[in-house]
């Protein structure tokens, strides 16, 4: 099979013809038609993880059918639909054991430590799956670990928000943030999306946003419309948006930053954090729990993956240019077929 392998960092990915996996007693083999390109996979090439053991197929975004069933796996069945967390926890750690395996220290990343899913075959473990349900689409399960699992982990479970309330959503056009806003607005939000390109607004508008804010000073911006701060801000940009989107907050507002944020550090204005009892939160991936429930709110049809196009596995180094560049909205896609 055609796998797109990282065999040296900060060097185009290799297209390679390699066996597909075996599988060890807890694994089965999935069979991907689709794999999502995540701008991690990018900082993963450009050497920002070191623990990443090459040469390694890139690509944590796996789903597809089960083919082959090791014999200790249970709670599978050849031909079932999964998909996967982007890592195997460890199982048995304190975080594993209470249900926040996204926390876990151990565990293995796909596309870092183990192979991932840039290919057409993953071996993977059973303990890092969930089923779809038959009405999600590929592509929508293909994302339900590292985008609306990942959004749904930081807004509910760690954000805590809760039906009317406010929630700001910065770097709303990107592919975290697209799918923020729509999440938000499925759990009964009142969405601010703030997009540093307006001609992203009617979109977000269309994805359930109630008010689109692309000034610099976007902080007043809501305080003037809506006469108060926000309950919650996903903050998935960093620098460029922190400090604003921080002062954003109301009385017991808590500020969550996700996905891969622009690293330089921020200003934290300290006296507001005490004055206004706010909290400050970072999170992590998904559970299979945070899957579930996105793939719950895929198959109601109140969320749907936001794809840019779709590409084919020889196309991928220049895909990763074209995202480096922000030159598109929403997922890119790879076709694994041969
Ligand atoms: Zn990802
Ligand atoms: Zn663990």
């Amino acid at each position: 099979m055609k796998a797109a392998v990282l065999e040296e960092l900060k060097k185009p990915l290799q297209i390679r013809n390699v066996d597909a996996p075996e599988i060890s007693s807890s694994e089965v083999l999935i069979r991907q038609n689709v794999t999502g390109i995540c701008f991690r996979d990018i900082l993963t090439v450009d050497g920002f993880f070191p623990r990443v053991r090459m040469p390694v197929v890139l690509g944590h975004e796996i789903s597809g059918t089960i083919e082959k069933v090791g014999p200790d796996v249970e709670g599978f069945r050849i031909g079932d639909r999964v998909a996967s967390l982007i890592y195997t926890p460890c199982g048995t750690c304190e975080f594993c054991l209470r249900g926040d395996e996204n926390l876990c220290p151990n565990k293995k990343t796909f596309g870092e430590t183990v192979n991932g899913g840039y290919t057409r075959y993953v071996a993977a473990s059973a303990s890092s799956l969930v089923k779809v349900p038959d009405n999600v689409p590929d592509v929508d399960a293909s994302i339900s670990a590292c985008v609306t699992g990942m959004v749904y982990n930081a807004i509910k479970r760690v954000g805590g928000l809760e039906e009317g309330q406010k929630i700001l959503v910065t770097g709303a056009g990107g592919g975290v943030g697209s799918h923020a806003v729509q999440i938000a607005k499925a759990l009964g939000a009142y969405v601010i999306a703030k997009t540093s390109s307006p001609w992203k607004a009617e979109k977000l508008h269309s994805l359930g946003a109630d008010m689109v804010v692309t000034s610099d000073s976007f902080d007043r911006e809501i305080k003037e419309k809506l006469g108060e701060g926000v309950h919650l801000v996903l903050e998935s940009v960093g620098l460029p948006t922190f400090e604003r989107g921080f002062r954003s907050l109301r009385p017991s507002g808590k500020l969550v930053v996700i996905g891969n944020v622009d690293p330089t550090p921020v200003n934290l204005p300290l006296g507001l954090l005490i004055l206004k009892g706010n909290t400050v939160s970072g999170s992590i991936s998904s559970t299979r729990d945070d899957m579930k429930k996105a793939l719950e709110l895929t198959a109601q049809g109140r969320i749907r993956a936001i794809v840019h196009k779709t590409i084919h596995l020889e196309e991928v180094n220049s895909a990763h240019v074209e995202m480096k560049n922000k030159m598109s909205m929403g997922r890119i896609m790879i076709d694994v077929h041969e």
